[in-house]
């Protein structure tokens, strides 16, 4: 099992806490599970979430009774375990297949404005944006949808941008036996742009480079591309 990487282990204090939501800083690049994670099948989690949000929504003072609600703990339930949390489960990654790199192609190969719906994990509200990744192959290829469906796993998940930025170029390297990856990822938070501080232009911004990408006219290559509007 793969060793944690933990910036901080320290308990923090409910003020601390509060920053850490404010400032929207992660503690650690692997997602926080507990060791039973998958001790439950997904049924069953169906089940057990809908019935805690048929609470919530009771305790909110909704009557569940009435035709448009009394679908909505099951609808939320199905939702979260089958769909926008789905990454989590490491059943559904998807797999690598990889191909000869034919032509030889020994130059950037570059993946720009990939989709993708994530979740906050401090607030469970959309955070929404594209991915642009880019590598140099090590010999091998990548088929390209296959990189939007990692991209899209780790953004199945309660997230922290930055934390999604590593996860997918961590994946990346370990998939095409290469250093030589980088990854940028532009968004949207819905916990900032629609509550709090209603900031509705902010967008986030991050970046992992790695290889040769630390290189800096390598790195503007790269950036160049995803800035450019090229029209085909
Ligand atoms: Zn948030």
């Amino acid at each position: 099992m793969k060793q944690k990487e933990t910036l901080s282990n320290t308990q923090l204090e409910p003020e601390e806490l509060d920053d850490l939501d404010f400032a929207h800083v992660g503690t650690s690049y692997d997602t926080p599970l507990r060791a039973d994670a998958f001790e439950m099948d997904d049924e069953l989690k169906v089940e057990m979430i809908s019935k805690h949000f048929k609470e919530i929504m009771q305790i909110l003072g909704l009557d569940l009774d009435d035709d448009s609600l009394q679908g909505t703990p099951q609808r939320v339930a199905k939702m979260y375990v089958q769909e926008v949390f789905s990454g989590l489960n490491p059943k559904n990654k998807p797999s690598a297949r990889l191909f000869e790199n034919k032509y030889n192609y020994d130059q950037m190969l570059v993946e720009k404005d990939i989709t993708f719906y994530s979740h906050c994990e401090h607030h469970f509200v959309p955070i929404y944006g594209k991915a642009h990744v880019a590598y140099f192959s090590s010999g091998k290829v990548i088929g390209l949808s296959k990189i939007n469906r990692i991209v899209q796993y780790y953004a199945k998940r309660p997230q922290v941008q930055e934390r999604l930025t590593v996860q997918i170029s961590n994946e990346l390297q370990q998939i095409l036996d290469t250093e030589d990856v980088a990854v940028v990822v532009d968004a949207t938070h819905m916990c900032v742009s629609s509550r709090g501080v209603n900031d509705t232009n902010s967008r986030t911004g991050t970046a992992q480079f790695s290889g040769k990408f630390l290189d800096q006219q390598i790195k503007t290559e790269f950036l160049n591309y995803i800035n450019s509007n090229t029209e085909i």
